[in-house]
């Protein structure tokens, strides 16, 4: 299992070299981002063993069960960055505020409040990327953006919870998040990121104050055409540890 893991590690870490040297970009722009969600311990140390240090879970509860168990193993100090990667519910916030290094997925104004409150209580701080739903998919979280070109309402929207989320102490703006749609072609996962890209470039222009330099996107089937369309984050699992149960 440990040389399955450090020769699928080895093959990722060439197909984003490669996606990066096609897209006229450096791969250490790229934070592989290795989604252990479902795997045991064991795995996760295997992972280390192979050289991961980002690791990302999308279940609060898997995330605060694990990241103690790993750090008993490998002391506190051992260099893993613990993204939390999928949806929040509100009564989950607590487990982030504790045990997450970096939040992907910030789809509402109430779940930030609750993120900030509780790292004010424990006195940690809190990057966060905010989820926009490009797709217009329904089954999409995050915030409506399908139609952020044309709709300044949409426009709007997004920019009165940034202003929001901004003047909350605990939690930093980096940049966005996006899923591609589920059933799509690679042209239209191509658009749906390329979306989010100029949607980040907007933002950039227009709450200039704030940071929004990362793009988490790109999984285990669109990585490559996330790389293209200039993530900084990819999430990928299946690809690095086979397919889950
Ligand atoms: C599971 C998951 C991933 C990784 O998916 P793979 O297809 O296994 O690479 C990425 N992002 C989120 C939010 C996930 O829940």
């Amino acid at each position: 299992m440990n040389n399955a893991i450090a020769e699928r590690y080895a093959a990722v870490q060439e197909r984003i070299a490669q996606a990066a040297q096609g897209a006229g970009r450096q791969p250490e722009e790229i934070t592989l981002v290795a989604v252990t969600k479902s795997w045991p311990v064991a795995i996760l140390l295997a992972a280390y063993e192979a050289g991961m240090r980002h690791f990302g879970e999308n279940r609060a509860e898997e995330l605060a069960l694990k990241r103690p168990a790993v750090e008993a193993a490998l002391g506190a100090d051992s260099g893993i960055v613990w993204h939390k990667i999928g949806d929040l519910q509100s009564r989950k916030t607590t487990a982030v505020a504790d045990y997450a290094d970096f939040f992907h997925a910030l789809d509402r104004v109430k779940i930030a409040h609750k993120l900030s409150s509780r790292l004010e209580d424990n006195g940690r701080q809190l990057p966060i990327l905010l989820q926009v739903n490009v797709s217009g998919e329904g089954t999409k979280s995050g915030f409506a953006c399908a139609q952020w070109e044309t709709d300044g309402r949409q426009r709007e929207n997004l920019l009165a919870a940034v202003r929001e989320i901004g003047q909350l102490p605990h939690l930093t703006i980096r940049g966005l998040m996006t899923m591609a749609p589920w059933t799509a072609t690679p042209a239209e996962i191509t658009a749906v990121f390329q979306q989010t890209r100029q949607l980040a470039d907007w933002l950039a222009a227009n709450a200039p104050q704030t940071d929004w330099t990362a793009l988490s996107m790109g999984m285990t089937d669109d990585f490559e055409l996330a790389i293209a369309a200039g993530a900084t984050h990819v999430r990928v699992g299946r690809a690095l540890f086979g397919e889950r149960n």
